[in-house]
């Protein structure tokens, strides 16, 4: 595993805590719109330095008065075999994980559940089924393996008790319908986040039209979870 980042504070990537969050580096998807290409881009997070987990664990030692959560982000977490140990690692200091993910790897997700490693996992959703293998860049038999993993890690937050958010950025590769498809197909569930893709060197005008579209949606899809907001 390489950790290629830690940002020390957050107030917005842990519901309700004081977090940090830690950047795995890798991802096995190139999303178009990917804002963390340093921990996806070998060429990129090999260049960027590397973070030991041990320099993590003592910094949680260090601000367990201040910080009660931790973030686990990326890249995708999910690739890494120990990422459970990682886990366990940060639990044991008392600290609540939170995990970010793409869904692509439902055992990696079913074990960190049954072994009470997580307390929180965000799971992004990139687009409707029919438009997923576009977007990841993925054709074929290995796209719908991928969609069919997706469809397992959605079932499974379903089933579990552990607390947890679906996300989508609304993406210029996404309408306003293929966000709908995406609400009717994880529908029902706890709660739902949509969030705007920043692009660079959109006017203001195209920025506002888009979180009019945004709003619309989020007024449209309410009914199917429990929480639906836009961050
Ligand atoms: S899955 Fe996430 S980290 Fe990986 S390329 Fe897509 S947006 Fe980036």
């Amino acid at each position: 595993m390489q950790i290629g980042g830690l940002q020390e504070f957050s107030l917005v990537d842990y519901p309700e805590h004081y977090s940090c969050v830690v950047s795995l580096t890798g991802c096995n998807w190139r999303c178009p719109w990917c804002r963390a290409t340093d921990f996806v881009l070998p060429e990129i997070s090999k260049r960027a330095g590397k973070i030991s987990e041990k320099r993590i664990l003592d910094f949680l030692k260090q601000k367990q008065n201040i910080l009660e959560a931790v973030v686990i982000s990326g890249g995708e977490p999910t690739i890494h075999k120990d990422l459970p140990k990682l886990c366990s690692n940060i639990k044991k200091l008392k600290y609540k994980v939170k995990l970010d993910t793409n869904g692509s790897n439902p055992e990696m997700l079913n074990n960190l559940i049954t072994n009470n490693l997580v307390d929180y996992i965000a799971l992004d959703i990139k687009a409707p089924k029919a438009k997923y293998p576009l977007v990841i860049g993925f054709k074929g038999s290995l796209a719908n393996y991928l969609i069919d993993n997706v469809e397992k890690s959605i079932n499974l937050l379903k089933q579990n008790n552990v607390p947890y958010e679906f996300t989508t950025t609304f993406s210029p590769q996404l309408t306003r319908k293929d966000v709908l498809q995406i609400a009717h197909w994880i529908r029902p569930a706890k709660k739902y986040r949509l969030q705007l893709c920043h692009i660079q060197d959109q006017d203001e005008e195209q920025e506002t039209q888009a979180h009019r579209t945004l709003f619309s949606i989020q007024q449209a899809i309410t009914p199917f979870f429990d929480e639906c907001d836009i961050r």
